[in-house]
């Protein structure tokens, strides 16, 4: 019953990989090089080296599920975005779907389903995790797709919200959405369901039902 964490050298990743390692949820941390290993390390949380735009195969055996917290970032063109938050992310549901895997936990974006309605230097970077999306959706692994609004550093409220209106503000905390995601993983019944996560009122249990 472990999770192959993709992204977890990101912020939402180490945070995630933390939290599950105190819950004694087993994760596998799939990082880029051997100079990321040593955090992961000294929480004895085990690392496998592979990359969305490489080798990948590998990482994926003896998991059985994945929380895919990848991101090509806001410093890299539009080429990155296709390479990783798509193409990379299509990659690894495709694996997930072949090894049988049984559930793929998308860490997407707030309205990435309207790449249109974003800011132009967005629009790329939505169209990718809409794609992306729309790929898990139909493919044969179960999914949960999370869509955070702008991520923020605060520290976890462990209150959240799963709508604008009822947020009344487009943020959450990358501490809340690792939170909302051990949720996840502790609670396997949960698939095939999506998520708006704001900053919020609500108890993870009682949002994310
Ligand atoms: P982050 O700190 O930038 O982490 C992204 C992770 O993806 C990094 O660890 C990075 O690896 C990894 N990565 C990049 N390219 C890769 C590749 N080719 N193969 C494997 N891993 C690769 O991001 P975050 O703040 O934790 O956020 C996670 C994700 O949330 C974002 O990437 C984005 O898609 C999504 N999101 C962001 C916002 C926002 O407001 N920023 C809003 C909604 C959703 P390295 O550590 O090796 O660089």
């Amino acid at each position: 019953m472990k999770t192959l964490v993709i992204g977890a050298n990101g912020q939402i990743g180490r945070q995630f990989c933390e939290l599950a390692k105190a819950a004694g949820m087993p994760v596998r941390a799939m990082i880029r090089n051997s100079n990321q290993q040593r955090w992961f390390q000294e929480r004895s949380i085990e690392t496998v080296i592979a990359d969305l735009e490489g080798s990948l195969r590998h990482a994926f055996y003896g998991c059985d599920q994945v929380v895919f917290a990848a991101g090509s970032g806001p410093h890299t063109g539009p080429d990155k975005t296709l390479m990783i938050d798509l193409n990379g992310a299509a990659r690894a549901v495709d694996l997930a779907s072949e090894l049988g895997l049984s559930r793929f936990v998308m860490v997407s974006a707030i309205r990435a389903e309207e790449p249109l309605a974003a800011p132009d230097k967005m629009r790329p970077y939505m169209a990718a995790k809409n794609a992306a999306d729309a790929h898990l959706r139909t493919a044969r692994v179960p999914h949960v797709i999370l869509k955070p609004g702008r991520l923020t550093d605060d520290q976890a409220s462990q209150r959240v919200a799963t709508s604008l209106k009822e947020a009344g503000d487009n943020q959450v905390s990358r501490a809340n959405v690792a939170h909302v995601l051990l949720h996840l993983i502790q609670n396997r019944q949960l698939v095939n369901r999506e998520f708006t996560l704001l900053d919020g009122e609500r108890t993870i249990a009682d949002a994310i039902a």
